[in-house]
């Protein structure tokens, strides 16, 4: 361990505290990965600062909003998590110094490092959306974008009797970008196994001019919302709501760029939030201008600060944000570092996989995985746009082991992902 005695930055005239290894900023799904995955690999001192109580499962959030699971299955005590070996400073980080190796926490504490990863995920912005803070949680308006919330989704759609149903997506960037549709999906199928489907009235109003980002997977989700009836509006982005009067105001865009304001009714409403980079890395040294860590798409290392990586959804590549993503990521950024720190050039290349289980309905799933690029790449041989139940198990059954019990032990399992092009993709 790199202890040093309290020493003065010039810069700051603060005193520096103590100086590690490894600093992981963000003890998440990416930070406690990639520190389980660095235990066994080196001698060095790494701790992780995070001021959390607790780790979310929060793919398994999708669930508990349609009644799949119970929210407690998908939170753990981040005590219980943080590897062995691996110091946790239970405080949040505030500010970036990388010309000094330093980071400064919340308190004023200043920490040093030889390498330093940044994973402090993505921030929920609820106040962008006017009257949604006073809301949220009741009135009929729910999210399975906080582990509460997605309980309170499963509340609202299991009381539902008639009226209108609304789901919102808003402008990229967010984690998971297929979560808004599938809970539309389960609630429409909800509905229906309840015999309550004519008395809904669906909709799905998302910002984006299209329902994924992956081309060949639009037919097939396309085809879920007409299966379902459920209305399908584009570049209509939730503005403003009021719960009380149950009234949600959108801006929408026509063809040709012109916008204009539409007020909608609900009874229940899934508000996914807008999010952005948390703000302590916004502006920072090592943001690039959207926000996010400025990091190479391949090598997941900082273009300017050679000692500095990052992965998860703080990071500035471009693929899907997301828990399969990190997955890939978390070993490229270990084999990358560990040669670093021997003043060699890493090799390992992440290609950008992500993947969504798309819930099209109770029981079935479109398992969409792609790589850079917008290119299919599915792990198993079958036609990865057809909604099967191999895929519903896989996220029901095997994805919450896969994390529990591999990434966050540090174990390395990628079964491989293959290109496939399809002939008759839109
Ligand atoms: C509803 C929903 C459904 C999803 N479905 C899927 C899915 O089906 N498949 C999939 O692959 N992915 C899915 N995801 C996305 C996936 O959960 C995320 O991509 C993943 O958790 C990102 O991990 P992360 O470590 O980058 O961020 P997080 O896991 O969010 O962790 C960030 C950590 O940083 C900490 N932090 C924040 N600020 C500071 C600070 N100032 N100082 C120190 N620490 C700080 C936080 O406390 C937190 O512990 C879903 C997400 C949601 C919400």
């Amino acid at each position: 361990m790199l202890d040093q005695p309290q020493v003065t930055n010039g810069l700051t005239g603060q005193a520096l505290g103590r100086s590690f290894d490894i600093l992981i900023i963000g003890g998440g799904s990416a930070g406690l990965t990639v520190a389980a995955m660095l235990r066994g690999k080196v001698k060095g001192s790494i701790a992780i600062v995070d001021p959390t109580d607790t780790n979310a499962y929060q793919p398994g959030w999708t669930m508990v909003g349609a009644g799949v699971f119970n929210l407690a299955q998908t939170i753990k005590p981040e005590a219980a998590l943080i590897p062995k070996g691996v110091e946790w400073i239970k405080k949040p980080a505030a500010s970036f110094d990388p010309d000094h190796n330093r980071v400064a926490l919340a308190d004023g504490t200043q920490l040093g490092y030889r390498f330093l990863i940044v994973c402090p995920g993505l921030q929920l912005d609820w106040g962008k959306i006017e009257g949604l803070t006073e809301t949220i949680g009741k009135n009929g308006v729910c999210s399975n974008y906080r582990g509460d919330l997605a309980a309170y989704t499963w509340e609202c759609i299991k009381s539902f009797k008639s009226g209108k149903m609304i789901f919102t997506q808003p402008p990229m960037p967010i984690k998971c970008p297929g979560a808004p549709q599938k809970i539309a999906y389960l609630a429409a199928d909800h509905l229906r196994l309840t015999g309550k489907r004519a008395a809904a009235e669906i909709a799905f109003c998302t910002a984006l001019p299209t329902l994924f980002g992956v081309v060949p997977f639009v037919p097939p989700l396309k085809a879920a919302m007409k299966r379902h009836g459920i209305e399908e509006n584009y570049k209509t982005n939730l503005k403003a709501i009021d719960g009380k009067a149950k009234k949600a105001i959108f801006t929408v865009t026509a063809a040709d760029d012109t916008t204009s304001e539409v007020v909608r009714d609900f009874d229940m409403i899934h508000v996914t939030p807008p999010q952005s980079a948390p703000d302590f890395l916004k502006g920072s040294p090592i943001a690039n201008a959207a926000g996010f860590v400025d990091v190479d798409q391949h090598s997941m290392q900082h273009l300017k600060y050679k000692n500095v990586f990052s992965l998860g959804d703080a990071a500035s590549t471009p693929n899907s944000k997301t828990l399969a993503a990190l997955r890939l990521q978390a070993p490229v950024v270990v084999r990358n570092l560990v040669a670093a720190m021997k003043s060699e050039v890493g090799t390992a290349s992440y290609d950008g996989y992500g993947s969504c289980p798309l819930t099209t309905d109770y029981g079935r799933i479109v398992l969409a995985e792609f790589i850079y690029g917008g290119k299919v790449t599915p792990s198993f041989p079958l036609d990865p746009r057809v909604p099967r139940y191999s895929s519903w198990w896989l996220k029901k059954d095997f994805l919450p082991f896969l994390y529990w019990q591999v990434m966050l032990r540090g174990i390395d399992l990628d079964i491989g992902h293959r290109e496939r092009v399809f002939a008759d993709a839109a």
